[in-house]
């Protein structure tokens, strides 16, 4: 029996393999730390879960609109007028499974073979795979650690051809934490009004912003772009939900209705439970993400203060989102009991084994001279785990 190609040109997510693992390992009894796949330590506020019961005490268990329901779009399309000052109607508003549906949801209807898709490394993990399952060329641009990993407008004119199909941008980011401003963002849509493709903006990290940077999208930066770019964006990140698997998606109508289309005949409706948690989630009181927010920039400045303190680590702050991404090239060549560190890779298998915590290697994101740990663990974990992470370094010689 042989599977399809399709499925065997991709590898399993490096992020869901790596956090499968360490909870296996805390499941045998070993203290692991881990600083690996990235979701809120928070628990989901107290009205949206609220909002989950009364969903199911009040029997709303059945199929919904295969879109999502007209009470949660019109609360999306609410949010995105009074946060992003940007206008749509619900037909323009799909809800999927999780912001990681939404984002191979809409690589399914865009993209085909012969299409080239640019995507910025360091990249989320599963984007390229996305694209390749959609048949067509993820075409990766490395950004420079010095630039704070942020595309230019050079770099971006530079990987256009005439089969270019799509640029994904991803802002704040995973897993730099890099936030476009308003500034790089106009440059890069200054390349973008030249060259007729399609946006993909992954917003997921919207408001987990700090030191009072604003955020822009290139729909809402200039109404040029808006007609091509898609906002992928979920509840997951801002309200602690990632186990609800609520994405949604702004798009121009004929996207939308594609995407649908796809959801008809895959998914049908995204849970009926979930849809209302996250309606309470957009409409209700945003003091648990400003609360959220605080305790995720006091883990950052700790984090980036230790790390840069470490000998042979550097590691650039954080605009956004809850990981980090610092440089540890200076181990690689290095070894440890006859054990010699060749890579991003051998360096997470190296910590997992010797330390006890869990990073997940660069190269899955497409840097290898980096490692990403999530923050979203408490301080006191973050602190016992960068002290082990030290310990363990300082043994490579
Ligand atoms: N976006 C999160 C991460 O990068 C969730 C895991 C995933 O789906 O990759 O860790």
């Amino acid at each position: 029996m042989v599977l399809a190609d399709r499925i065997q040109q991709v590898a399993a997510s490096p992020t869901m393999g790596l956090d499968a693992k360490a909870k296996a390992l805390k499941a045998a009894g070993v203290d692991v730390i881990s600083f690996g796949v990235g979701e809120p330590d928070f628990d989901t506020p107290a009205h949206v879960k609220e909002a989950g019961i009364k969903a199911i005490e009040g029997n709303f268990t059945r199929y919904t609109a295969v879109e999502g329901i007209p009470e949660l779009k019109k609360a999306i399309v609410e949010k995105f007028a009074r946060d992003n000052q940007l206008t749509y109607t619900p037909e323009q508003i799909v809800v999927n499974c999780g912001g990681k549906h939404t984002i191979y949801n809409l690589t399914q209807v865009l993209f085909q073979e012969g299409d080239e898709v640019i995507i910025p490394a360091p990249y989320w993990v599963s984007y390229p795979p996305m694209v390749i399952l959609a048949g067509a060329r993820p075409v990766i641009v490395s950004t420079r650690e010095a630039n704070g990993f942020k595309l230019t407008a050079e770099e971006l004119k530079a990987a256009i051809t005439p089969a270019t199909k799509a640029l994904i941008l991803n802002s704040p980011s995973n897993p730099t934490g890099a936030v476009y401003t308003r500034e790089d963002l106009q440059a890069i849509a200054g390349v973008l009004l030249e060259n007729k493709i399609w946006v993909i903006s992954d917003d997921i990290y919207e408001k987990i912003i700090f030191d009072g940077i604003r955020f822009f999208n290139l729909a809402n930066l200039h109404p040029d772009l808006k007609p091509r770019t898609i906002i992928a964006h979920g509840v997951a990140k801002t309200y602690a939900m990632t186990g609800w698997r609520i994405g949604y998606m702004a798009a121009p109508k004929e996207v939308a209705s594609a995407v649908s289309k796809l959801q008809s005949q895959s998914t049908s409706n995204p849970c009926s439970i979930a849809q209302k948690a996250a309606v309470a989630a957009l409409n209700g009181p945003q003091d648990s993400v400003q609360a959220m927010v605080a305790a995720f920039d006091e883990r950052r400045r700790f984090l980036v203060e230790t790390l840069n303190r470490m000998e042979g680590v550097r590691c650039g702050t954080p605009g956004g989102a809850f990981y980090v991404f610092p440089n540890v090239s200076s181990y690689y060549g290095k070894s440890c009991q006859g054990r010699t560190i060749h890579g991003s890779s051998d360096l997470s298998d190296y910590l997992l084994e010797e330390a006890r915590i869990a990073v997940v290697p660069g190269s899955a994101f497409g840097d290898d001279t980096c490692v990403r740990l999530s923050y979203a663990i408490s301080l006191e974990d973050n602190r016992r785990g960068l002290e082990r992470m030290a310990e363990a370094l300082s043994r490579l010689k």
